[in-house]
């Protein structure tokens, strides 16, 4: 059973083994069906036959390459959050292991909303002396009289928490890429002002 050897022989085997300069490990974390996986599903490609230069790292990780501002990143795509079925481990795994996260809550769904809160402090507690680039994402914006969050408050939790935001709509594919591109670039600004 493919899961379970993975997780009992090396758990970072698949997803800590590429951290070359211009590989970046994003993980998706965030209530359950705000869209982390239909996010996932969009930036694998399974929506479009054409461009399919995705792999499938493994029932829940998507490796793919983007063109950035005229610079080539590879994302190793985590979207296990929600997979309870490997135990409370996995998610302590995902606080650890991303170079950069995406909390994702859902404009629809105010629960969710105050749960990315919680994570942001999870996160940061978790990993105390780094300076790690996380976008604020609330998803379903195309669900627009369903909405519970406004952009306004989206921003201002942003803000407290020092990091991006955007919304985003996986359902009509909106900002999805800006997305993505978007966690390329604040992974880059650190590395560069590291640099210097
Ligand atoms: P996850 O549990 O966070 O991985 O969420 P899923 O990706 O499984 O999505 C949960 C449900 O919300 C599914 O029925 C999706 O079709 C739906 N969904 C996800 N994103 C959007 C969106 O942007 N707009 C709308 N209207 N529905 C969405
Ligand atoms: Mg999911």
């Amino acid at each position: 059973y493919y899961r379970r050897s993975w997780s009992s022989e090396s758990s970072d085997s698949v997803i800590s083994s590429e951290s070359g300069s211009n590989c970046y490990r994003v993980v998706l974390i965030g209530e359950q069906s705000v869209g982390k996986s239909s996010l996932a599903n969009i930036f694998a490609g399974v929506h479009d036959s054409i461009d399919s230069d995705c792999e499938v790292l493994g029932e829940d990780t998507y490796e793919r390459t983007l063109m950035v501002d005229g610079e080539s990143a590879t994302i190793i795509l985590i979207d296990m959050w929600d997979n309870k079925r490997e135990g409370e481990w996995i998610r302590e795994h995902c606080m650890q292991v991303g170079d950069a996260y995406l909390i994702v809550y859902s404009i629809t769904d105010r629960a969710s909303f105050e749960k990315a809160s919680e994570l942001r402090i999870q996160l940061r507690r978790a990993r105390q002396k780094e300076d790690i680039p996380i976008i604020l994402v609330g998803n379903k914006s195309d669900l627009v009289r369903c909405r519970e969050v406004s952009v306004a408050e989206g921003r201002a939790c942003a803000v407290v928490f020092d990091c991006k935001f955007i919304e985003t709509s996986a359902a009509v594919q909106h900002n999805v890429k800006e997305l993505f591109e978007g966690i390329v670039r604040q992974v880059r600004l650190r590395r560069d002002s590291k640099e210097k």
